[in-house]
């Protein structure tokens, strides 16, 4: 039968690797998938994400926190799959309110569409950084959340929110918690493809505080994989947990960054740290795992094909730069 799949954030990173990877054929059984995608397009929305797959979606230019637009868009889809959001705990710290306005109150209008729709199965994306910050170990799905951020307390109450649409309404919805992605198509500004688009230009990197924060680093690929495994099999009203496969502290990565460009140290600024800045996050991820998933990507493999495609794809990633200093001078 042929699934029509709904995905919010469809033109940032993560959900355009998610709608290319359906329409590419990438997921058994579901070759002829039909795709609608909806989008506000803001700096972090791009259509040039989705050129790939030109022409065999249908783009709606549009807000998750509009409801009479979902009105019209959400009837008529059997999954609908919510990857937007403000995701730049950076620009949290700074403009809190459009986060909350997206990753809580959209989530809510969003699953207020669904069910009204009668939308049979729902994928709400979410983060490890809605538990804060743990020393040692990992967090199982059971953990309190505990989020630190403006950025992951707005993502948090869009948890509660479906968490709160199954429980009350019995709307079938899933959550899914990953760790920090990397891979193709990320805006630049989140750690790696920041680094990489300043070394590749000649430029210095601004390194937090001491570098000791970890983070536990998953390709974009194994994320998604990973969503569509909960699309096909999670269960309706719980988490899962989609881990990273290496973890590494940001001095680390950045070591790794350096090497991969033929850079060294001196390219690196120490600059303060960010308030509030998480120690580290840690995923178990053995629920998801029972349900047949497993990471593919090793992480020097993911991150070699990774700095190959942002030193070949300079004309995707200038643009973005230049009008991004271009909005940060005017
Ligand atoms: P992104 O910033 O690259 O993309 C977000 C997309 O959502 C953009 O296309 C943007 O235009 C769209 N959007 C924003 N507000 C909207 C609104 N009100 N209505 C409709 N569309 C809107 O983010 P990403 O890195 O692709 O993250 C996708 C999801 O995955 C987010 O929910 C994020 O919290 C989660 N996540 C990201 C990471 C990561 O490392 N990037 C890790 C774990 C979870």
């Amino acid at each position: 039968m042929t699934q029509r799949v709904l995905v919010t954030g469809g033109a940032g990173f993560i959900g355009s690797h998610y709608v290319r990877s359906l329409l590419g054929g990438v997921y058994p059984g579901w070759e002829d998938a039909e795709v609608t995608v909806v989008d506000r397009l803001t700096y972090a929305g791009n259509p040039a994400n989705l050129e790939p797959v030109g022409g065999r979606h249908r783009f709606v230019h549009g807000d998750i926190c509009d409801p009479d637009l979902l009105r019209t868009v959400v009837p008529g889809h059997d999954v609908v799959v919510n990857f937007a959001a403000e995701s730049h705990v950076d620009r949290s710290i700074t403009a809190a309110a459009e986060f909350v306005r997206t990753n809580t109150l959209g989530v809510q209008t969003l699953m207020r569409a669904c069910l009204d729709a009668g939308v049979t199965k729902v994928v709400q994306i979410s983060t490890d950084e809605v538990y804060g910050s743990i020393d040692d170990g990992s967090w199982d799905e059971t953990a309190p959340l505990a989020p630190n951020s403006p950025y992951a307390a707005a993502k948090a109450g869009g948890d509660l929110i479906a968490g709160a649409y199954a429980h009350t309404y019995g709307l079938p919805v899933s959550i899914t918690r990953c760790g920090n992605n990397y891979g193709p198509y990320q805006y630049p500004e989140k750690i790696i493809p920041f680094f990489l688009t300043n070394l590749l230009d000649g430029r210095a990197v601004p390194l937090y505080g001491d570098g000791l924060n970890v983070r536990d680093w998953i390709h974009v690929d194994d994320h998604c994989r990973g969503v569509q495994t909960v699309v096909e099999h999670g269960r309706a009203r719980e988490v899962y947990h989609i881990a990273g496969t290496a973890e590494l502290s940001n001095t680390e990565l950045t070591e790794q960054l350096l090497k991969a460009v033929g850079a060294d140290w001196d390219s690196v600024e120490r600059v303060a740290d960010r308030p509030g800045h998480d120690r580290r996050y840690s995923l178990s991820d053995a629920k998801l795992r029972a349900l047949g998933y497993a990471p593919r990507v090793p992480f020097a493999e993911g991150l070699a094909e990774t700095v190959r495609w942002y030193a070949d794809r300079r004309g995707w990633w200038e643009p973005l730069r230049a009008a991004a200093a271009k909005g940060a001078s005017g």
